[in-house]
C-alpha cells in the first residue's frame, strides 16, 4: 500500500518518546522527561505581544510564500550583527521551524546516489532527510570527545561527495567542533567543491569562553557552498511557533522557495511577526537562559559522572548530555525503553542517532527535575548491576 520512500524511514524518535512521556504524565504518572530538546522557558512576554498585535491588525492572510520581507530583513541582521555574514533577503527563506529548512535544502540538493557526510553520532532527523532525498549517507566518525576534525572528514571524500552536514553545537552530543578545524573543513569543501549544510540552530548554546563561528563567514566562495539553517525555536523557547530559516546560494533558496509553494505555502503569519520581534526585540532572555543552562549542565555532567556504569564526555554546547551505558550491558533502546517502564524518566536512545552505546538527555528542564531524574536513575542502575550480578 505504501510508497517505498516512507516505508524506508523511520517516525522521530526524539518527538515519539517526547509524546509518549507526555502522554503518561497526563495519565497521571510522575514522570521526568529528558526526551526532546525543548526549553522549559515559556517565549518572552514582548515576543507574544507582537504576536497578539498581529492577529488586532489583521496580519493573518496569505504572506509571500518564503516568508514577511520584514522578517527577512531581521534575519539579515541578525546573521550580520551575530555572525558577520551579509545575506540580501533574495538569499533567505523562512520555513515551518529549522527542521522544514533542512528538509527544503535536502531535497533542493541531493539527487539520488550523491553521498552525503554526516558526521557520528548526529541527529536523527538528518539521517532520514537524506533517505528521502534517495542520497547515500556517509558516516563518519567524530574523535573519543565526539568532535568533528578535517582529517576525519576528508577521509570520506569521493568523487561524488555532494554534501557535507555540520551541526555545531552538536545535537546530540553538545560536541563544539575546535575554530582551526572548521577552517579546514572549509578548505576541503572549497578544494573538492562539495556544498555544506550548516544547522546552526544552537549556537547561541556553548558554555565557557568559545564564540560560535560560521563556517559562511570563512571567505566567498566557501559561502557559496554553505547554506546555514536556523530556527527561533530554541533561543527564544518558541519550538511550538514553527519559524526557521536558512540563508545561501541564491538559486538553491529559489529552489526550496518553489518547493514550499507546493507544500506547506507561508510560514504562519503571526509566528512570523513574533518572530520578529524575537530577532529585532531585546536579547536579554536568551542571556537568562543560558545562564541557566549551564548551571544545569555542569550539574547533570558531574550527577552523571557519580553514577556506576555511566560515563559522560563535558558537553561543551546544545543542551544534551550523551553519556556511555555500555558497561551496563543493554542496548541504548532496552535501556531507555525498562528506565522509562521501571523508573519513569524519558530518555532517548543513542541508537537512533547512530550510537548504540549511548543516551541522550537533555537538560533544558530545572535542575530540581534533573535531580529527580537523576536520582531515579542512579537507583535504576544500582538494582539493574546488582540483579545481574546475582544471575551471575
Ligand atoms: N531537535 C529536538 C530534539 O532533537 C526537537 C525534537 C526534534 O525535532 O527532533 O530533541
Amino acid at each position: 500500500m505504501l510508497a517505498q520512500r516512507v516505508r524506508n524511514i523511520a517516525p522521530s524518535a526524539t518527538l515519539a518518546i517526547d509524546s509518549k512521556a507526555k502522554q503518561l504524565k497526563k495519565e497521571g504518572k510522575d514522570v521526568v522527561i529528558f526526551g526532546a530538546g525543548e526549553p522549559d522557558f515559556n517565549t518572552p512576554e514582548n515576543i507574544k505581544q507582537a504576536a497578539i498585535k498581529a492577529i488586532i491588525s489583521n496580519q493573518t492572510r496569505y504572506t509571500p510564500i518564503d516568508g514577511i520581507p520584514e522578517l527577512k530583513q531581521a534575519v539579515a541582521n541578525k546573521l550580520k550583527r551575530e555572525n558577520n555574514l551579509d545575506y540580501g533577503i533574495s538569499e533567505i527563506i523562512i520555513s515551518c521551524g529549522g527542521k522544514h529548512s533542512l528538509y527544503n535544502i535536502a531535497m533542493a540538493v541531493l539527487d539520488k546516489d550523491d553521498e552525503v557526510i554526516l558526521p557520528v553520532p548526529y541527529w536523527t532527523s538528518y539521517s532520514e532527510m537524506i533517505k528521502l532525498a534517495e542520497a547515500t549517507q556517509i558516516f563518519c566518525k567524530t574523535d573519543e570527545r565526539f568532535k568533528l576534525t578535517a582529517d576525519i572528514v576528508e577521509q570520506k571524500i569521493t568523487e561524488k561527495t555532494k554534501m557535507l552536514i555540520l551541526n555545531n553545537p552538536s545535537n546530540p552530543s553538545g560536541a563544539v567542533i575546535e575554530p582551526q578545524e572548521i577552517k579546514k573543513i572549509a578548505r576541503l569543501a572549497v578544494e573538492n567543491n562539495f556544498y555544506v549544510l550548516s544547522d546552526e540552530v544552537y549556537e547561541h548554546f556553548i558554555y565557557g569562553s568559545d564564540r560560535h563561528i560560521s563556517i559562511a563567514s570563512l571567505g566567498a566562495d566557501i559561502k557559496d557552498l554553505t547554506t546555514v539553517s536556523s530556527s527561533v525555536s530554541k533561543t527564544y523557547a518558541m519550538t511550538g511557533w514553527r519559524i526557521g530559516y536558512a540563508a545561501g546560494n541564491k538559486e538553491i533558496i529559489k529552489a526550496m522557495g518553489n518547493l514550499q509553494s507546493h507544500s506547506t505555502s507561508n510560514p504562519t503569519s503571526i509566528a512570523q511577526w513574533a518572530a520578529v520581534e524575537a530577532l529585532n526585540g531585546p536579547q536579554d532572555s536568551v542571556k537568562e537562559m543560558i545562564s541557566a543552562f549551564d548551571e544545569r549542565r555542569r550539574f547533570m555532567h558531574k550527577r552523571l559522572n557519580e553514577i556506576d556504569g555511566i560515563s559522560c564526555i563535558e558537553p561543551e554546547g546544545a543542551f544534551y548530555a550523551f553519556p556511555d551505558i555500555s558497561e551496563i550491558g543493554i542496548s541504548s533502546t532496552e535501556f531507555a525503553g525498562r528506565l522509562l517502564n521501571e523508573a519513569l524518566v524519558a530518555v532517548v536512545p543513542g541508537i537512533v542517532f547512530g550510537s548504540d552505546n549511548h543516551v541522550r538527555l537533555s537538560y533544558a528542564t530545572s535542575i530540581h527535575e534533573i535531580e529527580r531524574g537523576l536520582d531515579r536513575i542512579e537507583k535504576w542502575v544500582n538494582q539493574k548491576t546488582a540483579a545481574i550480578e546475582n544471575e551471575i
